[in-house]
């Protein structure tokens, strides 16, 4: 198998020293291991701009949607609702858990390429009073679109709700001040914009919420809050935990410290994002999402004519040594582009050489 670059949102390129971490076996209760979590902890809150006084971070074992499950668990109680925004794939996933935790839940959804609107939002809060709990993807990877949790975050919170944010794809990539943005449970992934390995996921969570939780998961694994308490006495894992993917995510946030930040990274992606966005709609692709509001993450494009094999495509980008990403989009013909990772300019431009090469023949032939 040859060395593709993944132009993925995650599973992404990680650099060869966060693999070469991996080639270490370690022990889940020495302290040597559980000093990496309670550090790895520590750098998590200052990704978030935010103290140790007021906010924690928990790390949880599993994909992504095992954190987003553990978060709905272990904060919406019985007597709670929780209102579920969504514009995508992964908004419409807290929504079948919330169907299948029988959550008692409200869904104000729109269309995949609009934001959703804050006025709406105040509007369903005015109305219905039992509504406890607001939850929104931030960064939309079924589309690319980046949702505004500033307006929609001042709204949740003039009516005093707790707000959970689905942050997976845009945590460590995009600048964000957790208490600022009033956010109580934040969740994001070893996998993404951190550019770690698969294998679990966290959540920034505001201590006084966190506090209330005791007792009211129903899950024993995906309990958070017992993670919390167990993880706080001295960064042990409650049960096993992925001991090569952590000290694996310890380089990666090495890494991105070295690299000058979650500023200097959001720099890149959104430089990069844009040098693919320019390129490609000259090579003949229209993006999705209006520009306003696309992220520095991933880029859904339509098939740019008639006729247009992916499959044929895909192939011959993946000849040249790139991996592309399937569009998600029910009603229309689309691919994604994802350009986070360990991925630079040059490899952006060589992408860009093949994709307009292939157009230039593949527009020959027809
Ligand atoms: C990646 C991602 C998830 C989690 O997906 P997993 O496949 O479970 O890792 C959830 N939400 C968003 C927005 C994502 O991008």
């Amino acid at each position: 198998m040859n060395d593709y670059k993944l132009l993925t949102p995650g599973p992404l390129t990680t650099t060869k020293s966060v693999k070469e971490e991996m080639l270490k076996d370690r022990c889940t209760w020495d302290d040597d291991y559980k000093s990496i979590t309670q550090t790895i902890r520590k750098q998590l809150l200052q990704l978030a701009q935010v103290n140790e006084a007021t906010y924690t971070a928990v790390l949880m074992q599993g994909s992504g949607s095992f954190v987003v499950e553990s978060v709905l668990t272990t904060a919406i109680g019985e007597k709670d609702k929780v209102l579920i925004i969504t514009n995508g794939a992964y908004g419409e996933r807290i929504v079948e858990m919330a169907q299948v935790m029988r959550l008692s839940h409200v869904v104000y959804s729109v269309p995949y390429d609009e934001q959703p609107s804050p006025t709406e939002v105040q509007a369903i809060l005015e109305a219905d009073v039992a509504i406890t709990h607001v939850a929104m993807v931030h960064c939309e990877t079924t589309t690319g679109i980046l949702n505004s949790i500033e307006e929609i975050g001042q709204v949740v919170k003039s009516f005093d709700k707790t707000w959970i944010v689905d942050a997976m794809s845009s945590f460590g990539g995009v600048p964000m001040n957790i208490a600022a943005l009033q956010i109580d449970y934040l969740i994001s992934s070893a996998n993404k914009c951190i550019q770690g390995v698969p294998g679990f996921g966290f959540v920034i969570a505001k201590m006084e919420e966190l506090q209330k939780c005791q007792g009211q998961a129903r899950s024993v694994a995906l309990d958070l809050y017992s993670q919390w308490q167990a993880m706080n006495v001295d960064g042990k894992w409650r049960f096993t935990s992925p001991t090569h993917v952590v000290a694996a995510f310890a380089k990666a946030l090495e890494e991105l410290l070295t690299e000058g930040g979650v500023e200097t990274r959001y720099k890149r992606y959104l430089h990069n994002n844009r040098l693919l966005r320019t390129r490609l709609n000259a090579a003949g692709f229209k993006a999705y999402i209006t520009e306003v509001w696309q992220s520095p993450i991933i880029t859904t494009f339509l098939f740019p004519y008639d006729g247009f094999s992916f499959t044929h495509f895909y192939e011959e980008v993946k000849k040249a040594g790139f991996v592309l990403y399937p569009g998600k989009l029910t009603d229309m013909d689309t691919f994604r582009v994802g350009n986070i990772g360990d991925i630079h300019e040059a490899d952006i431009q060589v992408l860009c050489d093949v994709i307009e090469n292939y157009m230039a023949v593949t527009s020959n032939e027809n």
